[in-house]
């Protein structure tokens, strides 16, 4: 454990201080347990603690007998100089035992331009960052997370992935450590083999041809499966989610209480990783939400409910559920948010009743400008959608609205790129049709677009990420155009889109420039005040790579993708028709009224799709 009267003495020197004290509402502390886990978020306290599946996980293990959870954050820039000259190391908020001090040290990937934070946190936590350096005392390291799918980057650094729904799998780790029933910890490790959604890299080698694409994979050990099988839960009614959630003393990102509605989503947008990767659709059922969220509230104290999924508005029974969720909180004035729900097809009167406690501005994500461009990405939303739905919701009273783009899909043309600009221009003209003395508000638009980058698991993981150079051009075409004072327009540095394109893509020899450029100095790369390109340029010549060749480059059907051993459900075959499909402009419609066989059902069996 570290002296807690130097962190006291620390503490009044850094920015924000409750970032590092813990004892937060809800917050649990367990001096006795046999295994313990720290729960590692790679980035800032504010965005760790907006993270719905850490709160998950966090209760869910403290509320079993003998296992521990504890959090751990990457501290920012001012804390961790102080840690480090005065070695200090990195600890957790709950009992500020240092990272050495667990069984298990589990990190959750959700964006690739944190991995050098993973880094910098097990060094800051007195452990060789190399898995094959540390010691057999040291805790073992694992990861899971959306960036689990496809893992290679960072075999170099983790023990042991989980891939799937973290719930189960995470306490039956613990409890078979518990049991205690190994010598080593390759021994134990060997032992999970046969669970599914289990990978372990060091029991596995990766061969590479000449020309730099994979050759072949091949298992170390007889245990070792060569495909690998994400973990599902199939009845998500019956997983548990917690009733209380950690209060921050500090804002946070999304300060308020979170409750997830559903997994999984049906609609089959073509850049969309997490619509492929979490089929199929569960859902909790109403009765058990209203429960749930009576109990959050109470427990939390907290004056906004979010009803978190991938697509809320989709929920089978949201009519009901927000009828009876505003009935009970609207004497407590709890608002309720719906962050990723689609407008077009959201009853308008329900949203009114919605917004009647707090109203908050609209946000439409048509992605691409063009129709032509969205039926590429099956989008699913026509401009009449947009431009009517914008319509009626100022006539209704609104007069704020974000919309969001991508620049550098696959196919675009400067014809596309131009439609953003046409589509907010008629989104803009919809506010000043409406009769002057009737207009409320002060028309606002916020056009945002963002740089497109490939993942694994979609139709567009073949597709080669256009160059800097050209997403530089395409931003500038739209910055000279947008030229309104109701029409703001913002970009992403296209710099760091490429890296996370470079990292995303990435097999095993990754590892050695994430290693090259943290040593380098790369920290935070998500903030755009560290990101350093020059460094990362650097470290990919140190370790000779060639950064275009995993970006840049358009793989074919027959190439081995990194994450191929991988089985999530959906199929290599079915992802190379969508992308067929997309070259086409066709649209595959929404497969919740047409199973489009995916490779869902086959994977984990009949009925498993709702
Ligand atoms: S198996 Fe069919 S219904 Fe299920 S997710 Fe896939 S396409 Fe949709």
């Amino acid at each position: 454990m570290i002296n807690q009267k130097q962190l006291e003495r620390i503490l009044p020197k850094v920015e924000k201080p409750a970032r590092y004290t813990g004892g937060e509402i809800n917050s649990v502390v367990k001096q006795e347990a046999k295994v313990r886990l720290a729960f590692a978020f790679p980035d800032l306290y504010e965005i760790a603690m907006s993270h719905m599946g850490g709160h998950i996980l966090y209760q869910l293990i403290n509320e079993e007998e003998g296992l521990a959870c504890e959090r751990v954050f990457s501290p920012w820039t001012d804390m961790e100089a102080i840690m480090r000259k005065e070695g200090m190391p990195l600890f957790s908020l709950e009992t500020k035992r240092t990272l050495k001090e667990f069984d298990f040290v589990g990190f959750t990937l959700q964006y690739e331009m944190s991995f050098t934070n993973i880094l910098n946190m097990l060094d800051l936590g007195g452990l060789e960052v190399r898995r094959e350096d540390r010691l057999e005392s040291d805790p073992l390291v694992i990861a899971g997370g959306p960036c689990v799918y496809n893992p290679e980057p960072l075999a170099d650094f983790i023990d042991l992935f989980v891939v799937g729904d973290g719930e189960d799998i995470t306490l039956e780790i613990m409890r078979r450590y518990e049991k205690g029933n190994f010598s080593s910890k390759k021994e134990f490790l060997q032992s999970l083999l046969s669970l599914e959604g289990i990978y372990v890299p060091e029991f596995y080698e990766v061969d590479y041809k000449e020309d730099g694409t994979i050759q072949s994979r091949r298992a170390l050990v007889a245990e070792a499966p060569l495909v690998v099988q994400r973990t599902i839960l199939k009845n998500l009614d019956e997983v548990y989610f917690p009733e209380k959630m950690i209060v921050p003393f500090i804002d946070t990102v999304h300060d308020r209480v979170m409750l997830e509605l559903f997994r999984g989503c049906t609609r089959g947008c073509r850049f969309c990783q997490a619509g492929m990767i979490y089929r199929p659709v569960r859902e909790r059922k109403k009765d058990t939400l209203v429960q749930l969220a009576e109990k959050l509230e109470a427990s939390t104290g907290y004056e906004e409910l979010s009803l978190s999924s991938l697509s809320s508005s989709d929920y089978t029974e949201i009519e009901p559920l927000i009828n009876e969720l505003t009935e009970k909180f609207a004497e407590k004035r709890v608002s309720l948010s719906l962050p990723s729900m689609r407008l077009d097809t959201f009853p308008k009167e329900l949203l009114k009743k919605m917004q009647e406690v707090r109203k908050s501005g609209l946000t439409f994500a048509p992605e691409a400008g063009s129709q032509r461009l969205r039926d590429v990405i099956n989008k699913g939303i026509t401009e009449d959608d947009v431009i009517k739905t914008t319509e009626e919701l100022f006539q209704m009273g609104w007069s704020t609205v974000k919309l969001y783009f991508m620049i550098g899909l696959p196919t675009e043309t400067e014809e596309d790129v131009m439609g953003i600009k046409d589509l907010s221009y008629q989104v803009k003209e919809k506010f000043f049709q409406i009769p002057r003395e009737e207009r409320k508000g002060n028309l606002r638009i916020n056009v945002s677009a963002a740089c497109f980058v490939p993942k694994p698991f979609t139709p567009f993981q073949w597709f080669g990420q256009p160059t800097m150079d050209e997403f530089k051009e395409k931003q500038v075409m739209l910055k000279k155009s947008i030229r309104d004072p109701k029409v703001s327009f913002s970009t992403h540095d296209a710099a760091t889109s490429y890296i996370e394109a470079v990292i995303a893509k990435g097999d095993r020899r990754m590892g050695k420039a994430i290693e090259t450029a943290w040593r380098n100095g790369c920290v935070f790369d998500g903030w755009g005040q560290f990101f350093k390109l020059n460094n990362w340029l650097t470290a990919f010549e140190e370790v000779g790579l060639d950064p275009v060749f995993y970006a840049n480059r358009t793989r074919d059907f027959d190439e081995i993708l990194p994450w191929d051993f991988l089985r999530v459900g959906v199929t290599k075959e079915f992802l190379w028709r969508e992308y067929q499909r997309a070259l086409n402009e066709t649209i595959t419609p929404d497969c919740r009224n047409n199973c489009e066989a995916c490779g869902v059902i086959e994977t984990y069996g009949k009925g498993v799709c709702q």
